[in-house]
């Protein structure tokens, strides 16, 4: 057992790896400026918010972990819930290594509000948790309404009614799995990653899907428009009706869901209607806290948000060292764990390894899409590959410098853009 000292207090450390795994602690004051860690409270129980609980531990930290979970569920994957879990009752979501923690589980209440003067995490009526170190992972909630801020607006109809859904929670998925077994006619709003691979995933259920994306082709501002070609012949291949340049205007029905309007007045029969339209930071709790909130808790390049305050995963904006600094928000799972466990070792002064190149993927219709670096909209895309049996590979580039690639099928290319894109970390 080792003690760092500071400020009167101290840290206890069990055990700190330097050799094996390659840690240098510094100073606690470096990065918290000298607060004492004995007690952190984690906001939020999923990835990332586990990733940094387990980083705490295996960093040495033997303090109190407080974990606040708005979920009643302990942390579990959601990438499978678009996928296998709405197809097989068995799949086991559940993340390993929760019971090992050693941690408070304070599941089934949001955190309501932070007070960072009395370092204390508010929960409504119930006990507040005092900590001297926070990690926030709260991570991103579906987006609900067509627009945002002033723009904002129920889709009318929507507004409560039965088969009206949305997918971000195993609550969310296992409805969904549920409804699918009446074999209903379904209506999905958005065509992004969410809404693509859950029209596949329905698809091999052989039930009827209407996809409608507002925009030209699918997938349009993570791919560019080439690509999204081509991920709409997929979808229209795989018997998808592909409503594109439409937007889901309205929803009616007596008692549930019937009939789904789109903005040219087309109107759909309809038993379920998904909104898939993207996530928004989960953001509520934390204002009038003090901290800055700007599409995304905002960090420094250790992912603070304030002396001994960190922010990991969806709802982290970021700076990227891809893009000089510039702040990003990234809803990957493995940002959530990278970031999770960066957030940990920031906590506690450790120094952090150089960071990892973002990455995702997505399964559609067999094909699983791999992402390495930042791609999308805002880079110039470079076609490397197009196969006719729809294996592709796309490199994006700023400034003249490859920022990122994403491909179908050429998977050992897509090593070679993340050992080359890995230089930028080092
Ligand atoms: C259906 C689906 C499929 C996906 N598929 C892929 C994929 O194929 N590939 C990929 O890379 N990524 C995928 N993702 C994204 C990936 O799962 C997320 O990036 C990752 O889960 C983010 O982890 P997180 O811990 O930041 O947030 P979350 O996993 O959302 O965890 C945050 C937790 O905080 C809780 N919370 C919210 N507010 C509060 C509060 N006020 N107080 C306390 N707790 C609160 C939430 O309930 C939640 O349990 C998918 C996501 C979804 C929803």
């Amino acid at each position: 057992m080792r003690h760092i000292a500071t400020a009167g207090a101290h840290l206890a450390m069990r055990r700190i790896d330097t050799a094996g795994a390659g840690l240098a602690m510094r100073r606690v004051a470096t990065t918290t400026a000298g607060l004492a860690m004995r007690r952190i409270a984690i906001a939020g129980a999923g990835l990332a918010g586990l990733t940094a609980a387990q980083e705490l531990r295996r960093l040495g930290y033997d303090g109190e972990i407080s974990l606040v979970g708005a979920e009643r569920h302990r942390p579990y994957r959601r990438p499978p819930l678009s996928k296998e879990f709405l197809l097989d009752p068995e799949a086991d979501v559940a993340l390993p290594g929760t019971g090992e923690l050693g941690a408070t589980w304070l599941l089934g209440q949001p955190a309501t509000g932070l007070d960072l003067a009395g370092r204390r995490l508010l929960r409504g009526a119930l006990e507040p948790v005092a900590f001297d170190g926070l990690i926030i992972a709260t991570g991103a909630r579906a987006r609900t309404l067509p627009g945002t801020g002033a723009r904002a607006r129920t889709l009318p109809g929507t507004a409560g009614l039965p088969g009206v859904v949305t997918l971000r929670g195993l609550d969310d998925a296992r409805a969904l799995r549920a409804a699918l077994g009446a074999r209903p006619r379904v209506v999905i709003a958005g065509a992004g990653f969410l809404g693509s691979e859950l029209a596949a995933t329905l698809r091999s259920l052989d039930l009827p899907v209407t996809l409608v994306e507002p925009g030209r082709v699918p997938l349009r501002r993570p791919l560019g428009e080439r690509l999204g070609a081509v991920i709409a012949d997929l979808h229209r291949a795989h018997g998808v009706d592909l409503r594109l340049g439409r937007r889901v205007a309205a929803a009616a029905g007596t008692g549930r869901v019937e009939h789904v309007r789109l903005d040219d007045g087309t109107v759909l029969p309809a038993d379920l209607l998904v909104v898939a339209l993207g996530a928004e930071p989960e953001l509520g709790w934390l204002h009038g806290s003090g901290l800055r909130l700007d599409g995304g808790v905002v960090t420094d390049r250790h992912g603070l948000a304030a002396p001994g305050v960190a922010a990991a995963g969806d709802v982290a904006r970021r700076p990227s060292v891809l893009l000089g600094g510039e702040l990003v928000r990234v809803e990957h799972y493995s940002a959530a764990v990278e970031q999770g466990a960066h957030a940990a070792r920031s906590l506690l002064g450790a120094a952090a390894p150089p960071g990892a190149v973002p990455s995702f993927w997505c399964d559609l219709y067999g094909h699983r899409l791999r992402s390495v670096g930042v791609t999308g909209t805002g880079y110039r895309p470079r076609l490397v590959h197009l196969e006719p049996d729809g294996r592709f590979l796309v490199e994006y580039q700023r400034d003249g410098r490859v920022v990122g690639a994403v491909t179908a099928g050429f998977v050992r290319h897509l090593s070679a853009y993340r050992h080359l894109l890995a230089e930028a970390y080092a």
